[in-house]
């Protein structure tokens, strides 16, 4: 797998040349700038010293004079010129390796709500798929109500809320993104069916109680789940549509509740297992 210079997880592993090389740039501070410039301005004078002092150790005292006129300005000028430039060059890679963190931010990490984006999720959510588990898809109900009743800022404040309640609500392992809109993911490694339903049962429940007020506003948040296991052989993709329909029939009968997909079984003859609230 290819190391990137902001994984500062994979780059801060061990052995690999190409890792301890990416160390080497991963200049975050001005601290470490002025460090690395101290030392590159060591070795810049050191050389006019060393070529200095080997012919000085063979010819000796007669040509003292001539070292020394020639010495000085041979060591002052790369003393002079080395650290503005050394300064210049490593505040570049600074400024590069930020940039590079800020960028790997917004890729990964959703601005709004703080869980993963819909790429990152579904990407890890693909890695993980091998070991197996279950993908859950999570829509607030009504929402477009609660924007125009409310203001799009108390919309905002419930989707945080949403994703502090996601949080809560699944174990730690659990990967959870925002696909998009009010529409969050959440897969649940190793998960089976009777997992995922109790799962998104908690959900259900959780946002039911906690959503009742947001921000002093009487929401009354509730959200559809659907959610569909992850068979062998199947691609990301299927298992996600599963999800999604699931996630309809959720919405169908009424909302505010589950769908379980059984993907063992054709679509669109698709066997749903459900949770009917009062
Ligand atoms: P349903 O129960 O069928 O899902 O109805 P809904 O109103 O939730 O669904 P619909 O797709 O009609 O509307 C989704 C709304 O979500 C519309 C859009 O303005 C709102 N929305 C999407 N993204 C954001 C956001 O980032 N912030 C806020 N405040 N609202 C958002
Ligand atoms: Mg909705
Ligand atoms: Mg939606």
């Amino acid at each position: 797998m290819p190391v990137r210079l902001w994984d500062k997880k994979t780059a801060s592993g061990t052995v690999s040349g190409s890792m301890r090389i990416e160390k080497i740039f991963e200049i975050r501070t001005m601290r470490q700038v002025y460090k690395l410039a101290a030392i590159t301005t060591g070795f810049a004078v050191m050389i006019p010293v060393l070529t200095f002092a080997i012919p000085f150790v063979f010819f000796g005292w007669p040509y003292l004079g001539v070292f020394a006129i020639a010495f000085f300005p041979a060591v002052l000028i790369p003393l002079l010129i080395t650290p503005p430039i050394a300064i210049l060059i490593l505040n570049l890679f600074r400024v590069q390796a930020l940039t590079i963190d800020k960028v790997d931010q917004y890729i990964r990490y959703d601005t709004l709500t703080g869980v993963l984006t819909r790429a990152y999720l579904l990407g890890k959510t693909r890695d993980a798929l091998p070991s197996g588990g279950a993908f859950m898809m999570i829509d607030a109900d009504h929402f477009k109500k609660i924007n125009d009743t409310h203001g799009h800022d108390v919309g905002d404040e419930a989707l945080r809320k949403m994703a502090e309640i996601l949080r809560k609500g699944v174990c730690g392992e659990a990967l959870i993104g925002r696909l998009g809109g009010e529409e969050f993911g959440v897969f649940l490694p190793g998960a089976t069916e009777s997992e995922a339903a109790a799962a998104a049962n908690r959900l259900c429940d959780l946002v039911r109680e906690e959503g009742r007020v947001i921000g002093g506003n009487d929401i009354a948040l509730t959200v559809s789940i659907g959610c569909a296991v992850h068979r062998d052989g199947n691609s990301l993709e299927s298992t996600v549509k599963l999800a999604d329909e699931a996630l309809y029939q959720a919405k169908r009968s009424g909302r505010d509740r589950y769908f379980v997909a059984n993907a063992t079984k054709p679509m669109p003859a698709l066997a749903l297992k459900g949770r009917i609230t009062g």
